[in-house]
């Protein structure tokens, strides 16, 4: 179905022609109609699936259609994202499609000063993208007013939930007083994101892009069983030998991250970091030089990487497999894109089995296991047969990011970081 059938207005079907898009995507298929007749949405699309345009698209021909003078200080259409880099990422889509209209967007996120981002908003702006806690921040300050949104939009709302927001867009929705339309995007449906459907939405249309938490069909998945402590070296032996050129790595705590790309970087592959520690500017920069090949090799933790788009991305490799089976599909989500193949690598210690096996059964598939000579698993078979066994899965209590519920998590930090230490001691 192409974009036009959408009856689009000219300016909008001039900056989707820029930007190359020529069929709407699946969840754009579904999400667009019921969104251009008002209902409020409730959609399942993973990262990847085209769902910015899915929601933005909708809301910006309705502006067009129903003129507003702008006022100060007041947006019309709000975007909440998670994160900083996701929100930055969605500002630039929707600018791109706005381009050819007089309309006006700006992006706000913690983590840089608010005189730019309050300037921005000074004027009034018709779309605001904005992490949930640097709005309330604007909003205390009176710099922004909410009293005239028509438009709310929750990105990835799964991971504003995941990391603690819940209470934040309860207060930035009260904030709102006119009658609005509300979309919540989210790449996975846990029960508390069903309760916060029911409170938010109106008779929601429900759409979704695909199969609940299942990955995209051109992603090739490989299990490389090896030794914890000899992860780095692995890692930088497939990059080098099997000449990567454009890898995204995933680890779960941001100490290692450091010492990663440090590793790989004395290896002669250019590495950078993305994670909560290094400063705005910093991730931003690290992110650019990535999607320009400058950097051949980005290592970064799930929340910094969350949602980022990297067009094209051939490989991700996670250095330890998430603690919670359902980001491997957040992690994944940013390879086989539209359409192209991708490959999704995990480095399966002895302590990812267990999260190996969940991995498995939530993307449906046995998924291929690789045995790079020279680092063959120690023992491995024995446990893992014993893993396979029912009993040893129907008693497991799963894994928990949070690190002070779960001791053994906190055990294997230490364990790890000690791994990698020795390893660098080594050199
Ligand atoms: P998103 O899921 O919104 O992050 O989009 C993922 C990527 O797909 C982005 O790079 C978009 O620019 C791109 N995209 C979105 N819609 C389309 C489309 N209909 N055709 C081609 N690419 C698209």
């Amino acid at each position: 179905m192409s974009f036009a059938s959408q009856g689009f207005c000219p300016e909008i079907v001039q900056a989707l022609e820029q930007c190359g898009y020529r069929k709407m995507t699946p969840i754009q298929q579904k999400a667009i109609p019921l969104a251009r007749k008002g209902h409020d949405i409730l959609a399942n699309a993973q990262t990847g699936t085209g769902k910015t345009a899915a929601f933005a698209l909708p809301i910006l021909q309705s502006m067009v259609e129903n003129p507003q003078p702008r006022s100060r200080r007041h947006v019309r259409g709000l975007i909440l994202a998670p994160t900083r880099e996701l929100a930055q990422q969605v500002a630039d889509n929707v600018r791109q499609y706005h381009q050819f209209l007089s309309f006006t967007s700006a992006v706000a996120y913690g983590g840089v000063k608010m005189a730019g981002q309050a300037k921005a908003l000074e004027a009034g702006v018709d779309i605001l993208v904005a992490t949930p806690g640097r709005l309330q921040e604007l909003m205390e300050m009176n710099m922004v007013s909410l009293a005239q949104v028509e438009y709310l939009v929750l990105d990835e709302a799964d991971r504003m939930l995941d990391m603690g927001f819940i209470g934040d867009i309860q207060r930035i929705r009260a904030q709102i007083k006119l009658p609005h339309q509300t979309m919540l995007f989210s790449a996975t449906y846990p029960p508390k994101m069903k309760q916060l459907a029911a409170e938010m939405l109106k008779k929601p249309k429900i759409v979704a892009a695909g199969e609940e938490n299942r990955t995209a069909d051109t992603v090739a998945h490989v299990f490389y069983p090896v030794d914890e402590d000899r992860k780095i070296e692995l890692l930088s032996e497939l990059i080098g030998r099997k000449n990567w050129q454009q890898v995204l790595v995933f680890v779960n705590y941001k100490e290692h991250a450091d010492a990663i790309a440090e590793e790989l970087n004395r290896d002669g592959l250019a590495t950078g970091v993305c994670h909560g520690d290094r400063s705005q500017g910093n991730r931003r920069r690290a992110l650019q030089e990535f999607k320009e090949g400058k950097l051949r090799v980005l290592v970064a933790t799930d929340v910094a990487a969350r949602g980022l788009d990297i067009q094209g991305l051939p490989h991700v490799v996670n250095y330890d497999l998430p603690f919670l089976a359902e980001d491997y599909v957040h992690r994944i989500g940013r390879t086989g894109r539209a359409g192209l193949q991708g490959h999704a690598v995990s480095l399966v210690g002895r302590e990812d089995e267990l999260t190996a096996l969940q991995v498995e059964r939530m993307i449906g598939q046995k998924v291929r296991r690789v045995e790079q000579p020279g680092y063959e698993a120690k023992q491995r078979d024995q446990l893992v047969d014993k893993l396979h066994s029912k009993a040893a899965f129907r008693d497991r209590k799963g894994r928990s990011n949070r690190a002070t519920a779960d001791q053994s998590g906190a055990e294997r930090q230490l364990r790890l970081r000690q791994a990698v230490k020795a390893r660098l001691k080594q050199r």
